[in-house]
């Protein structure tokens, strides 16, 4: 690992101050010579590999304000501090109640060690764990902008079929994630910019000619908290998971299914799939072919393969066409027969 300057600031001010002095305004967040950690689970990873290099590192875990680390459940929905660890909102009982299919999302990712010491905001800004993007020999548009693209006709059955460009077709691996685009979720962001408030949806940007572009953050900005409307289908949701292992292992598919229904008619259906897709994905309209009808396994069915109807294989991962659509079908049917 190379050397690096260790910034630990007190507050929200004083990281930003610090932020805004040593990032580099006209690169992306993870092209900065400078680069924030928290859990570090996903950046010391890859520091040792070489692939980031991040000459100074700005550590969260110092800050002081109480709201990064706590969980509130109010009737309107549920914030998440940004410094709250994965474990932590994983065994929360009301988040298990009220948002199952957050909870499975957390419970089911990475091994307990890393989720009690992952942050949920580093979480969804993971990067890729494309084989040729941890390792840096290979052309790789991600990591060298303009070097090519060694998956392309390379080993790619991790790799992703839906929201893929000509330029890079790696996986988004979080599942956290998948429950947040489902439920339409907000993050509170700060910079030397101010605080706003933006879309979870819109916080991940397709690869496009731009791979290594893969957040709408600014260099300087960071994630402060994390909001989940509260709604009639948060109760009936769940995350299913589907992978070569049964435990620690990124999803081959995924999907975070929420319902809200009138018997078994659908009055809202909220999709979103992972293990398949180059961002966070959410499948509107798969959720447009339920609405106002019996979900059944034909239905469900229809669902999934309009959910799929754009998907581009690139050589080994063309199975993961079928387990998405059957990750799917399953998930709808599990989530229709929950007892809330
Ligand atoms: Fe790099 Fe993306 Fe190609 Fe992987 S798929 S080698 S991350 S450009």
């Amino acid at each position: 690992m190379r050397p690096f300057v260790l910034e630990q600031p007190a507050n929200i001010p004083a990281a930003i101050a610090l932020a805004s002095n040593f990032a580099a305004p006209d690169r992306p967040p993870t092209q900065s010579d400078m680069q924030f950690i928290a859990g570090g689970t996903n950046l010391a990873d890859y520091m040792k590999l070489d692939v980031a290099r991040p000459n100074r590192l700005l550590d969260l875990n110092r800050l002081s304000e109480p709201a990064l680390r706590q969980i509130r459940v109010t009737t309107e929905g549920v914030r998440f501090g940004a410094l709250v660890r994965m474990g932590e909102a994983a065994d929360d009982k009301d988040v298990k109640l009220h948002y199952p299919v957050i909870a499975d999302s957390l419970r089911l990712a990475a091994s307990g060690q890393l989720r009690n010491m992952a942050s949920l905001a580093g979480n969804v800004l993971q990067r890729t764990r494309c084989e040729y993007f941890r390792e840096i020999s290979w052309a790789c548009n991600k990591g060298q902008p303009g070097s090519g693209c060694a998956a392309m006709d390379g080993f790619n059955r991790q790799h992703a079929v839906l929201g893929v460009s000509d330029t890079c077709i790696a996986t988004y691996h979080g599942d956290f994630a998948q429950a947040l685009i489902a439920l339409d979720a907000n993050l509170h962001v700060e910079g030397s910019g101010g605080a706003r408030e933006i879309r979870f949806a819109n916080l991940h940007r397709l690869p496009g000619d731009t791979p290594h572009v893969e957040t709408g953050l600014a260099a300087d900005e960071i994630i402060t908290a994390i909001d989940v409307p509260a709604g009639p289908w948060t109760r009936r949701s769940r995350y299913l998971k589907v992978r070569d292992r049964e435990s620690y292992a990124f999803a081959l598919a995924s999907a975070a299914v929420a319902l809200d229904l009138d018997g078994n008619s659908v009055r809202e259906a909220r999709i979103a799939l992972g293990g398949v897709a180059t961002v966070p994905w959410r499948a509107r309209e798969a959720e447009a072919v339920l609405h106002g009808k019996m979900l059944d396994e034909a239905m469900a069915r229809a669902a999934a393969e309009t959910a799929f109807a754009d998907a581009r294989p690139r050589g080994h991962n063309a199975f993961k066409i079928e387990l998405g659509k059957r990750t799917l079908v399953r998930a709808l049917l599990e989530t229709r027969d929950m007892k809330v």
